[in-house]
């Protein structure tokens, strides 16, 4: 069954709110087992909104709209859809009176114009809506079905999950699953050239979508249930672990601060950072995690030389030598952070974030970053590339998160060296 999402409102055209009813109204289709094929928007005018439902009539069993249900001359979703379905309006008493039980529930009277509310679908039916006025209401002919709801996303998500969902689950005799392995460490061009052929499969598929310093996998079954549909995607996930199990750090939707917290939790160790070039990013991860409180005490931001040298301990004469951004500053600061807050792990970061102050030595994206644990230092060179500031700061970032993981877990960092080995 093909499904397409319809977004009504002036304002999404205007870019003054972002349709994220659009996203989450196409996540929970998939998931139902329907083949989004198109999302649309258009403003609150009824001739282009007829035009667009008679073109999606056209091609889609089920149109999704959110928005244009309100109570101003503005909204017009109900009466343009229902001519499109060939049903009329009718005035529904019991909607008007949960309309005036809502606003009394406020402490309101009734406004006059949310009468018009009241009116519902003769051949379709509707849904109450508990958090606000505007009901859901659904239309059907000859075969093809659309679903009203209302633009507030407080009010659309629980209509969607406790009335609209189980009533299309009714219909429907197919599952989507997903599960999603999340990388690091591998470029996309590498994982393509390692795992290509796996993203080529009909069901489950697989596909690949590059995030700063990470990639991830979504791999997505359709079945009859939701038992086999996990099944299924398990299975088919054996394949990735076994062709690139090293990259692989966790399943799902939280990202490596969450891996890290988990893996010094479960070893019981504690966190350090010192932080250059990203100026507290690393802690601001770490410190998104519910917890983290557990395992990360101190966060220095030590961003000039002299902080460097006063909080960490890093001597001028390194400084003087061999700049701020080298990977002796780097092992120092890391060092020196693990001491000054008695952690057991400390990762630290210096580097040029630009986009000025890049040299054809330290050219824009070397960072440095040193990774200390229980008294040996470890220091990697990371080449980020000449791109844009926030973009070198999240990937720095992202590389001192996962290793500090791989410090917790006792793994190996690929492509550090022992600061030992480093000549003063
Ligand atoms: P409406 O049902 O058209 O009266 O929508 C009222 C409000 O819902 C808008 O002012 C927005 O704040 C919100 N809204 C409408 N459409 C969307 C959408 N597609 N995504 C997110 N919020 C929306
Ligand atoms: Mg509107």
């Amino acid at each position: 069954m093909t499904a397409e999402i319809i977004c009504v409102g002036t304002e999404l055209l205007l870019g003054d709110i972002l349709n994220t009813n659009a996203r989450f109204l196409s996540r929970e289709l998939a998931a139902l087992g329907f083949d989004v094929l198109h999302q649309q928007v258009v403003g609150d005018n009824a001739a282009r909104l007829e035009e667009t439902v008679r073109a999606a009539l056209g091609r889609s069993d089920l149109l999704v709209f959110s928005g244009g249900l309100g109570p101003t001359a503005d909204d017009l979703t109900k009466e343009t859809v229902a001519r499109c379905f060939g049903d009329e309006m009718r005035f529904e008493p019991k909607v008007l009176e949960s309309i005036r039980a809502f606003f009394t529930s406020t402490g309101r009277t009734t406004p006059a114009n949310n009468e018009k509310q009241a009116m519902v679908p003769t051949k379709g039916g509707w849904f109450e809506n508990p958090n606000g006025t505007a009901p859901a209401v659904w239309f059907e002919s000859g075969g093809k079905r659309a679903v009203l709801l209302p633009g507030p996303p407080s009010e659309l998500e629980p209509l969607w999950k406790n009335a609209v969902r189980p009533f299309l689950q009714k219909g429907q005799h197919r599952v989507l699953e997903s599960l999603v392995l999340r990388l690091t460490g591998i470029g996309e061009s590498h994982a393509e050239e390692l795992l290509g052929h796996l993203f080529k499969n009909e069901n489950p598929t697989a596909a690949v979508y590059a995030k700063t310093s990470e990639l991830l996998i979504r791999i997505t079954a359709a079945a009859p249930d939701e038992q086999t549909a996990r099944a299924v995607c398990r299975g088919y996930a054996q394949n990735f672990y076994r062709l690139a199990g090293e990259y692989i750090y966790a399943e799902g939707e939280e990202g490596l601060e969450y891996a890290l917290v988990s893996a010094l939790r479960q070893k019981g160790l504690t966190l350090a950072t010192a932080e250059s070039c990203t100026g507290g990013l690393v802690s601001q991860l770490v410190t998104n995690v519910p917890g983290a409180s557990e395992v990360f005490g101190f966060g220095f931001v030590t961003y000039a030389n002299e902080a460097k040298q006063k909080l960490l301990g890093v001597s001028g004469q390194a400084l003087a030598k061999h700049g701020a951004v080298s990977p002796q500053v780097a092992a120092a600061m890391a060092a020196g952070a693990a001491r000054a807050a008695g952690a057991d792990v400390a990762v630290a970061l210096t580097g040029i974030a630009g986009p000025g102050g890049g040299t054809p030595e330290k050219p824009v994206g070397l960072v440095y970053m040193g990774a200390a644990r229980g008294g040996q230092v470890l220091v990697k060179r990371l080449d980020l590339g000449n791109r844009d500031r926030a973009t070198i700061r999240l990937a720095a970032a992202k590389n001192a998160l996962d290793a500090a993981r791989r410090l917790a877990l006792g793994l190996p960092i690929p492509g550090a060296v022992n600061a030992r080995d480093i000549p003063d």
